[in-house]
């Protein structure tokens, strides 16, 4: 079998487009810009990446984008009074601290003092409660993605058995809530599950968010199976480095059903995802119908 490659360059293409039309809408129709606020705290510079991408790609779908940028000793007290600030900007629709935060900083009281209904990184706890419980949350950025390209693919997910390697806030735990909120059976795997390879072998659908290159072979994997691999590892290649996915991609889209390649998989959809938030965000703080296929 050749799998399907899930291409998350196209996906995410398609969600911004989508992303586009409902900022013109909302601007026309309404008269409001959706905006979006990034902080970021210090100099980390695979942060800084992705702080200028995220400002560009707002700006690109016609949001308005609030770059903070601030000294890596800026004080706890600082940064909390900058987020109580943007809470109360009503030009402000969505707030994100980029993680990780220097090491004097609580980023969980950071995060958690975040307005939840402009948390669209998702991480605030009452998120975390609301997407426990299925209620309408905001829902984390990379596990959303996912989700939009499995509902893509298969349409209904009810019923499948899926296999979610890594158990973070950030990625397995939200991946497993969004999978069995959708109707699948979850298994959740970590460092000590036992017989990995044959837990992972019981997954119609596998998703892998660990960090270690390549360490899920093809023969892992369930014939058919439909395989997202979230991890992003830098490995040595020659003089040079590349970026390798978490799934052995060779052997594995020899088995699977369909698979996301890295880079190109689900990388794409975080960014379009956090747009897709900004926008749902925007809609639910001015009582306005939400746009369709963006949210959980
Ligand atoms: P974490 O390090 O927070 O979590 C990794 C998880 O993998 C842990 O639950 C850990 O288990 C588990 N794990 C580690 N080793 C093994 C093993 N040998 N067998 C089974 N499970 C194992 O990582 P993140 O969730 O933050 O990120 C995971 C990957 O996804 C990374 O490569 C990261 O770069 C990538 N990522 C990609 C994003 C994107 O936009 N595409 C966004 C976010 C992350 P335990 O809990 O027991 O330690």
């Amino acid at each position: 079998m050749t799998a399907t490659i899930l291409d998350g360059k196209a996906f995410a293409a398609a969600v911004r487009a989508k992303v586009a039309e409902h900022v013109t809408r909302l601007k026309t129709d309404h008269g409001i810009t959706p905006g979006l606020a990034v902080v970021l705290v210090g100099e980390d510079p695979a942060s800084q990446v992705y702080v200028r991408s995220k400002g560009k790609m707002t700006v690109e779908v016609g949001m308005a984008s609030f770059e903070h940028r601030l000294d890596a000793d800026t004080s706890e007290s600082a940064l909390l009074a900058l987020v109580e600030k943007l809470n109360n900007d009503p030009t402000v629709h969505g707030i994100l601290v980029q993680l990780p935060l220097p090491g004097h900083l609580d980023s969980d009281l950071v995060i958690n003092s975040i307005d939840p209904a402009k948390d669209v990184d998702g991480f605030h706890i009452s998120n975390v409660g609301l997407l426990g419980t299925g209620q309408k949350s905001m829902v984390p950025c990379t596990p959303l993605g996912c989700l939009m390209m499995l509902r893509a693919h298969h349409g209904s997910l009810s019923g499948m058995n899926a296999v979610v390697i890594g158990r973070s806030n950030i990625v397995g735990k939200p991946m497993a809530q969004l999978l069995l909120n959708d109707s699948c059976t979850v298994t959740i795997c970590h460092s000590r599950t036992r017989d990995l390879p044959g837990v992972v072998r019981s997954g119609d659908i596998v998703v892998a968010a660990v960090g270690r290159p390549e360490m899920v072979p093809g023969d892992w994997i369930k014939p058919g199976a439909t395989v997202i691999d979230v991890g992003i590892n830098r490995v040595a290649d020659g003089d040079r480095t590349r970026l390798v996915g978490d799934i052995d991609f060779a052997s594995a889209s020899a088995v699977a059903g369909a698979i996301t390649p890295v880079p190109g998989g689900v990388g794409p959809m975080t960014i379009a995802c956090l747009l897709a938030n900004t926008v749902t965000a925007c809609c639910r703080a001015n009582g306005l119908p939400e746009p369709e296929g963006l949210a959980a």
